[in-house]
């Protein structure tokens, strides 16, 4: 049985970096994709495009604004320079290196502010970003990998060719797999296959149906052992109901339009990443009975900082 992971050994890339960012922004960029895997819970037609409405219950329809292929960096650079706060800005999507000026959008973002993304890894601008872009001033790249969309593809290889490239260039990259249920036999397998090429690699919480139940409450304990997921902090639904959230305080998620607001289930205006975000001054208490992705767990490192903020908790004495 795995030890009990600890809310360092999960979140590293924060933790041991010990990087200076007062907020992050979650900026689902686009909802198109190259790949199709088959739990993918964007409904993508053949052109990759997200196909119609498709969102998830409980889900914000926000994060289906229609995107564009294109940031205007002279909007987003004069928002960026003006900002009275770092910023740590995760780009996600769909999949973010498919908008056609990502690279200089990077370049822009890590100029005063901290950069990280959610990747498939297999666009052919991760070697113009490796060599462009300051490793220093990134966060973290989490290399999602989809395994058998990968192999389906024969795309394996460019995956792989460009995780050495990024990690030789020194930035803070690991690959994660979501713990789909059909690739439960094979989980061993692919742990040797990635620890033996130097990969590193672990399996993340599923979420979406399948063979008629609902991931990830559907994970059995076995299951979740083989996975090596069972303490993940956000594997069941966490009761959130009146507890702290720095949602809309220091965290905040972005749509592709650039509208902000707290998080996916509060749909409160909170303005444009083009123009002014409005943090609240406050922490609030959940208004939700549950929440699968408490934000304040994904960067421990700010909800600590937004309790000492808040004065709801002494601040560390400096050493
Ligand atoms: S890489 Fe992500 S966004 Fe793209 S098809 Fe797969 S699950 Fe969907
Ligand atoms: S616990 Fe979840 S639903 Fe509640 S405010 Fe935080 S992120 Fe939003």
């Amino acid at each position: 049985m795995s030890k009990k992971k600890t809310k360092e050994d999960l979140y590293q890339h924060t933790w041991l970096k010990n990087l200076h960012y007062d907020v992050w922004l979650e900026w689902t960029i686009n909802n198109a994709c190259n790949l199709h895997c088959a739990y993918c819970w964007f409904n993508l037609g053949e052109d990759g495009y997200l196909a119609k409405e498709s969102i998830p219950e409980g889900i914000s329809s926000f994060f289906y604004a229609k995107g564009s292929n294109k940031i205007n960096l002279a909007l987003l650079r004069k928002a960026l320079n003006r900002a009275d706060k770092v910023f740590r800005i995760s780009l996600t999507g769909g999949e973010p290196f498919l908008l056609s000026n990502i690279i200089d959008v990077c370049f822009e973002i890590t100029k005063k502010h901290f950069f990280s993304t959610n990747s498939n890894l297999i666009s052919d601008k991760i070697k113009d970003f490796s060599e462009r872009i300051d490793p220093k001033r990134v966060v973290f790249i989490n290399a999602s990998c989809h395994i058998k969309e990968l192999e389906r593809l024969n795309l394996l290889k460019i995956y792989i060719n460009n995780f050495y490239l990024c990690k030789k260039k020194g930035f803070n990259i690991g690959a994660s797999e979501p713990a789909y249920p059909p690739i439960l036999d094979e989980v061993s397998k692919y742990r040797e296959f990635f620890k033996k090429i130097g990969i590193g690699f672990r399996f993340v919480k599923f979420c979406g149906k399948y063979n008629g139940k609902m991931y990830p409450d559907a994970y059995t304990k076995e299951e979740l052992e083989i996975f090596g997921i069972e303490n993940d902090p956000d594997i069941k639904m966490f009761h959130s109901k009146g507890k702290l959230c720095n949602a809309g305080y220091n965290v905040c998620v972005v749509a592709p339009d650039g509208s902000a607001i707290p998080c996916a289930r509060i749909s409160e205006n909170l303005g444009n990443i083009f123009d002014k975000i409005n943090f609240k001054k406050e922490l609030m208490k959940c208004p939700h009975e549950l929440c699968g992705c408490p934000l304040k767990c994904y960067d421990p490192y700010l909800f600590d900082k937004a309790l000492v903020g808040c004065g709801t908790k002494p601040a560390l004495e400096k050493s």
